[in-house]
C-alpha cells in the first residue's frame, strides 16, 4: 500500500519528536494569547509556555474535559476570530448538549493531509470511485473523508442521505471499488444485499474503511470474507479535528496516530495518572497544528493503549489498539465495570457471527439486572427450540464465568432492534443515585 506522504509518516523518532516539540511550543503560545480559558489558566499554574523545552512539560497542565468545552459552548474555545473561521462541524451531542468546532483555511488543508493518509494506507488511489456513506453536515465523516479523497484524486461519489437500497444500486452501477462508512452500515449492507440477492461479484467493491464506531475482529472477517474485499479501520473524533487522527495500515495491527498533528497520552480514569506503555486507559490528545480549535490534553473517553514497537509497513508513528469502548458506555453492574466489547465478543463467539443486540439494565430490591436481547437471524429463529436454548444457555455460561455476572437472554427475531449510528447498546433503566 503507498504512503500518502512519505516525509512526515516514515520520519525518524528524532526528528519526529523535535517538530512536536516546535509544533506544541507554537500551539501553547496560541492558546495562552488567543483562548481566555488557557490564558488564566497557566497564569494561575505560573506557567510560561515559552519555557516549555520538552515534550514532558505538557504534563504540568491539568486536562481539558468534554465539561470545559460545554461551559465554553459556542465560541470561547475558538483561537480565532470568526472571520477566520471557513467551516463550523458539530459533536453528536449523544451525551449532552452538542459541541461546536470550528476550522481555519490552513485547518481544512491539514484535515484533508490527514484523511489521505487514512485512505492511502487503505489501499486508496486515484484510480478508485470511493463511496462515503457517512453523513455529511455537521457530523464529520462525511465532508472529512470526502476532502481526503479529493486531494488523492479518487472519484467521490457522496452518498450518504440516500436508503440504503439505492445506495446499493449506486454502488453497483457506479462501479464503487471503496466503501467509507460505519460499521453499522456494513451490517445493514450485508443483510439488504442478502434479502435483494445481490451478490458481491455483481460489485466491484475492493476496500471498505470503518470508522466512528467501536467494532471487533470477528466482524472484519465476516465482513471481508462476505464481501471479498479488505477493510481497515480509522479514528478520530470532532473536537479534535474529525476522521484522520489514526489509521491502519495494511498490516491492520494497531492504528497509527499521525503525531506531527496529535500528541497521545494514556492516563488511569479514575485518578488521571499516566499509565505505563501498554496499559489500557483512557486516551488524551494535544493538537499541535490546529489554529481554530487548538486542544491541549484533551480526555476523549475512548479506551485505548499506545503500542511503540515498530510496524513493519514503514511508517515511524505509534499505533494505538482498536478502541475497547467508551468510559460513557461503561455500565456499573453490583460495583463491576463493564464494557458493551466485552459482551459483543461474547455474543461473537456464541452466535458464530456478530448479531444486532442491546444490553437493558435495571435494578429490583438494590440488585441490577441485566438483559441481553439478542437479534438471531431467521433460520436460526425458525429452527428447533433446541437450538435457541443452546444460544442462550450459552451466553449466560459465557457471561458468568468472563464478566462474573447472569444475565437474562432473550432471542428476537431479525429487525427487531433498531440500528443507529453511534447507538448506545446500552439501555439504563435504573433510576440514577
Ligand atoms: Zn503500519
Amino acid at each position: 500500500m503507498p504512503i500518502w506522504n512519505e516525509k512526515f509518516e516514515t520520519m525518524s523518532r528524532a526528528e519526529l519528536e523535535q517538530e512536536q516539540l516546535e509544533r506544541l511550543q507554537q500551539t501553547l503560545g496560541r492558546v495562552y494569547r488567543r483562548v481566555s480559558y488557557y490564558h488564566d489558566l497557566f497564569n494561575k499554574l505560573g506557567f510560561d509556555p515559552l519555557e516549555v523545552t520538552s515534550r514532558e512539560d505538557l504534563r504540568k497542565i491539568p486536562f481539558t474535559t468534554k465539561e470545559t468545552l460545554r461551559i465554553a459552548y459556542p465560541y470561547d474555545m475558538f483561537a480565532v476570530p470568526l472571520r477566520e473561521v471557513v467551516r463550523m462541524q458539530s459533536t453528536y451531542g449523544t451525551t449532552g448538549q452538542p459541541l461546536i468546532v470550528g476550522y481555519t483555511h490552513n485547518d481544512i488543508d491539514h484535515w484533508s493531509e490527514l484523511t489521505a493518509r487514512v485512505l492511502a494506507a487503505g489501499g486508496v488511489t486515484k484510480d478508485d470511485i470511493i463511496q462515503i456513506s457517512f453523513p455529511y453536515g455537521l457530523f464529520t465523516g462525511g465532508l472529512g473523508f470526502h476532502y481526503g479523497a479529493e486531494l488523492i484524486g479518487a472519484s467521490v461519489i457522496p452518498c450518504s442521505d440516500i436508503a440504503i437500497e439505492n445506495q446499493i444500486t449506486i454502488m453497483r452501477d457506479y462501479r464503487a471499488t471503496v466503501l467509507c462508512c460505519a460499521p453499522t452500515f456494513a451490517a445493514m449492507l450485508l443483510e439488504i444485499l442478502d434479502e435483494k440477492s445481490v451478490t458481491p461479484a455483481e460489485l466491484a467493491l475492493s476496500k471498505a474503511l470503518f470508522g466512528a464506531e467501536s467494532w471487533n475482529e470477528s466482524f472484519r472477517t465476516e465482513i471481508e470474507e462476505q464481501l471479498d474485499l479488505s477493510v481497515t479501520d480509522n479514528y478520530g473524533l470532532t473536537e479534535v479535528m474529525g476522521p484522520g487522527v489514526s489509521y491502519e495500515c495494511e498490516e491492520k495491527k494497531g492504528l497509527h496516530v499521525s503525531e506531527d498533528y496529535f500528541i497521545p497520552e494514556i492516563i488511569d480514569p479514575d485518578s488521571g495518572e499516566i499509565l505505563p506503555e501498554g496499559e489500557k486507559g483512557e486516551l488524551v490528545l494535544t493538537t499541535i497544528t490546529k489554529e481554530g480549535y487548538p486542544l491541549i490534553r484533551y480526555r476523549t473517553g475512548d479506551i485505548t493503549s499506545l503500542i511503540t514497537e515498530p510496524c513493519s509497513c514503514g511508517r515511524s508513528f505509534i499505533r494505538m489498539t482498536r478502541v475497547f469502548g467508551r468510559i460513557d458506555d461503561m455500565i456499573i453492574l453490583n460495583g463491576q465495570n463493564m464494557f458493551p466489547t466485552q459482551f459483543e465478543q461474547i455474543l461473537t463467539d456464541v452466535v458464530g457471527k456478530t448479531p444486532n443486540y442491546q444490553l437493558v439494565v435495571d435494578r429490583k430490591e438494590n440488585i441490577d439486572q441485566l438483559e441481553i436481547q439478542i437479534e438471531v437471524s431467521q433460520d436460526i429463529f425458525d429452527d428447533e427450540v433446541k437450538t435457541l436454548n443452546r444460544i442462550e444457555r450459552d451466553v449466560v455460561r459465557e457471561v458468568k464465568e468472563k464478566l462474573d455476572f447472569i444475565p437474562r437472554v432473550t432471542l428476537v427475531e431479525p429487525r427487531s432492534i433498531v440500528r443507529r449510528m453511534k447507538q448506545s447498546r446500552v439501555i439504563d433503566l435504573r433510576k440514577p443515585e
